[in-house]
């Protein structure tokens, strides 16, 4: 069933498409919630959607909760510290070799635990030409920039021409040996990746990748399996990153489901991310003691293709730290050390 034909972005739309009670237009801890964090469900996860957010993964991550009201004393406004490392507008250089270049702030679907929650919205912030420009210039004029990772909001937002200018420039930029897109929209509007999309995305020298959010199995649906296909088809390579998320995601057998579906529409695990102090969004958080168990118990099961690392984004821009569990035991007192096996059991290695 076709639930609707427009992206639902208030609580009446989420109502009439069937997704929340009636009664949920008139509550006014959730009318709060509206307020304060943007709405927008696409008509592709509108479909997808089979109970309430508290047992349907799908709805979880993209339905307002009452939840979100609760803002807890470690959570920030800006938790990963993006405004601390900003030069220019729209840049992000925290590390040396490589910035991020944020054109729009706006989404296809908001995630209700997203980490630029504060920024992102209809309304948020977009490059004009005068600022984009800027933005590139500080990226030429930086020659130690490797690398430009294009997010946001989502990029795949922006009309072809746009994402063509921006491709354009950074492909011109000698220094720029690799742009990465970082997106939802194969995965949540999957018709938006048209051929004009792709053309964009051609370069002449610099190598172009497409990281895609994706946090279960179930929004790789046969469309959205079809828009990888078409990057994947056009020499594109495709990386996943995750969140991991209390009730989304949060067992060995919906990470292990998530991670054989990337891997077999050709997109290869790159991060899951630790979930951030985000303001709102303590229902999803998981300790870094679960996310651990959680990966040590996928090294078990699942092929190294199949294995992202499992980061944490250190509140205050520090940037990610790689937190899975370590395989080595501390060394004995001749130096040898213990290395621990897929199944668990330790064995010994020479100290040298
Ligand atoms: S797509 Fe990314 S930036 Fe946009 S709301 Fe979701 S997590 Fe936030």
């Amino acid at each position: 069933m076709t639930r609707a034909s427009t992206t639902a972005r208030t609580l009446a739309d989420l109502v009439a498409a069937g997704v929340l009670p009636p009664t949920a237009a008139g509550d006014p801890a959730l009318a709060q919630v509206a307020r304060d964090y943007a709405i927008a469900v696409t008509p592709d996860l509108l479909d997808l959607i089979e109970g309430a957010p508290a047992g349907d993964p799908i709805a979880r991550q993209f339905i307002p909760t009452a939840q979100e009201a609760t803002t807890t004393s470690d959570e920030l406004t800006d938790p990963i510290g993006d405004h601390t490392f900003a030069p220019v507008r729209g840049i992000v250089h925290r590390y040396p070799d490589r910035v991020l270049l944020k054109p729009l702030h706006a989404c296809p679907v908001y995630c209700r635990f997203c980490f630029r929650r504060e920024q992102v919205g209809p309304g948020g912030d977009m490059l004009d030409d005068a600022g984009l420009e800027a933005a590139l210039d500080y990226i030429a004029t930086h020659p130690d920039v490797w690398e430009v990772v294009v997010t946001g909001g989502d990029p795949f937002m922006l009309s072809p021409r746009r994402i063509a200018r921006i491709v354009a420039a950074l492909d011109a930029t000698a220094h720029v040996a690799v742009i990465r897109f970082h997106t939802r929209v194969p995965v949540v509007e999957p018709a938006r990746v048209s051929d004009a999309l792709v053309a964009a995305l051609k370069t002449t020298r610099a190598a172009v990748y497409v990281g895609v959010h994706c946090n279960h199995a179930r929004e790789l649906t046969s469309a959205a399996r079809t828009s990888l296909a078409t990057l994947a088809d056009a020499g594109i390579p495709l990386l996943s990153q995750s969140v991991l998320l209390r009730g989304v995601n949060d067992s060995v057998e919906a990470l292990e489901a998530l991670f054989r579906a990337l891997v077999a529409a050709r997109v290869r695990p790159y991060y899951l991310h630790h979930p951030d102090l985000a303001r709102g969004t303590s229902h999803f958080r998981l300790s870094i003691d679960e996310g651990q168990a959680l990966m040590r118990a996928l090294r078990g099961r699942l092929s190294g293709l199949c294995q992202p690392t499992y980061v944490l984004d250190i509140p205050g821009g520090y940037g990610k730290s790689p937190i899975g569990p370590t395989y080595v035991g501390d060394p004995a007192s001749d130096g040898q050390r213990t290395i621990e096996d897929f199944r668990g059991d330790r064995h010994d290695y020479p100290a040298r």
